[in-house]
């Protein structure tokens, strides 16, 4: 089966929507614009006329499921248990299958990021480092002044200035291939190291390795670890994504494993699908479905194996932080408490709820590119309501949102600092530690 399409999905999903209106408060898209079409009451009506055969795959389509920010809010939020997650990816599939989608500048993207780079995590950490000498030999800087950037196609010249801090060394270097607590393990876990994670926030992985040997578990990282899929799934590249979940599986046979652990919420999400994603694939679909069993967001697995409280505060004096939820990890995986309650343990500090937490922060993705104004006026709410908190930490857990939320508070000039929660507990456990041996 090369890739989803509208028109043989499984009908009785695009049937389940009964138009009752409660997700439309929950979008924010129709939240912006009140137009039926950008609800996902509308968008669902767009995609079955699709499946009916009364509308073409036409590149007005494709541009709706292009400004719906994938957050499944709405899939929250409605009574019937509508699979928005599965229609929206088919949407974005049926799109690639049928070209809805023209340019010849966005199909080279396409090729070289989910087609090359998202494929061969050597080559993707090859391009990491020659970023980060880009950024830490003054060439950036220099581009920046040089207004050369102005020549440069529109995603382009929106994409450079919200390039990431690339960070000096990557998961390989950080963590070995295997990692053992002190005591007796309880559990043996496979890490997922991710790729946006393993080239910006390879401290975070790091962390949580030592957040998991501290809990108890025995760490499984592989130094070199295939792309998820995810990325290629939300951008309608099912055929790559299948490919990308059996090398993972491969790579993880998860009868060996107590828990399959991914740190990002947008990883995750996806993570956990692998046996629908497989179910066609005779030699699979028994491990994907295993597989599904095994995931755990670092999160939920901490608290169902009863973390350890810190006994030291993660900051010298008392400490207000919030919490911003990252869409895939509340809607798409339904972890909400457990953060919060990891949060709760670290001594010394006060969790104050955020107004909207669950509002899309806009990062989505590649939304900051695709629909920049959409991106920035989401980027905008957010970050006045983390002002308005008072608090000086905020804590969340997907490197999108870690990146973006910062990005906002800094062009606000606000002094608050972005951290995964599972770096707090780590920053903890680390400064109970050091205290222990004074
Ligand atoms: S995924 Fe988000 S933006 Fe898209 S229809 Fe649902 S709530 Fe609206
Ligand atoms: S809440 Fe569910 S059933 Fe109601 S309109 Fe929205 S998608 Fe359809």
């Amino acid at each position: 089966m090369a890739g989803a399409t509208l028109r043989t999905i499984d009908y009785s999903v695009l049937q389940q929507c009964m138009h009752c209106g409660m997700c439309l408060p929950t979008c924010p898209t129709y939240d912006q614009t009140r137009l039926e079409r950008n609800s996902p009451r509308g968008r669902i009506a767009l995609m079955r006329a699709v499946a009916d055969g009364a509308l073409d795959v036409t590149p007005e389509f494709a541009a709706e499921m292009s400004y719906c920010l994938g957050c499944l809010a709405c899939q929250t939020a409605c009574p019937a248990g509508v699979n928005y997650a599965e229609l929206f990816e088919t949407a974005r599939s049926d799109i690639e299958l049928n070209g809805a989608h023209r340019g010849f500048t966005r199909r080279f993207w396409r090729a070289v990021t989910l087609g090359f780079l998202f494929m061969r995590p050597r080559a993707l950490r090859l391009l990491g480092r020659a970023a980060r000498v880009y950024q830490r030999i003054g060439l950036e800087a220099f581009v920046r002044r040089s207004g050369v950037l102005r020549l440069a196609p529109p995603a382009l010249r929106r994409l450079e200035p919200q390039t990431p801090r690339i960070a000096p060394r990557f998961s390989d270097a950080l963590i070995k291939a295997q990692e053992q607590p002190a005591a007796p393990p309880r559990y043996r876990v496979a890490m997922l190291t991710g790729c946006v994670q393993d080239l910006v926030f390879s401290d975070v992985n790091r962390d949580t390795v030592d957040v998991l040997v501290a809990n108890g578990c025995t760490v499984d990282t592989p130094p070199v670890q295939p792309c998820c899929g995810s990325l290629h799934a939300h951008n309608g590249d099912v055929r790559r994504a299948r490919t990308l979940a059996r090398r993972m599986i491969d790579l993880f046979p998860p009868d060996r494993y107590d828990a399959i652990v991914s740190n990002a919420g947008g990883c995750g999400s996806h993570l956990r699908h692998y046996g629908p994603l497989l179910a066609h694939d005779a030699r699979y679909r028994d491990r994907a479905r295993l597989w599904d069993t095994r995931l755990r967001d670092v999160h939920e697995w901490l608290v169902e194996i009863g973390c350890r409280p810190p006994q030291a505060s993660p900051f010298s004096g008392q400490t207000t932080i919030t919490y911003h939820e990252s869409c895939h990890l509340v809607h798409g995986q339904k972890v909400a408490r457990q953060p919060r309650a990891l949060l709760k343990l670290l001594p010394g500090v006060s969790l104050v709820e955020l107004a909207e937490s669950s509002w899309c922060c806009g990062a989505a993705g590649i939304y900051t590119i695709t629909q920049p104004e959409q991106a920035e006026r989401l980027l905008g709410r957010k970050t006045a309501n983390v002002m308005s908190t008072g608090a000086s930490w905020v804590a969340t857990a997907n490197p999108g949102c870690q990146l973006q939320v910062a990005r906002g508070l800094d062009a606000a000039g606000a002094d608050i600092n972005v951290a995964h929660p599972v770096s707090l507990l780590a920053r903890a456990y680390r400064r109970e530690q050091s205290a222990s041996v004074q």
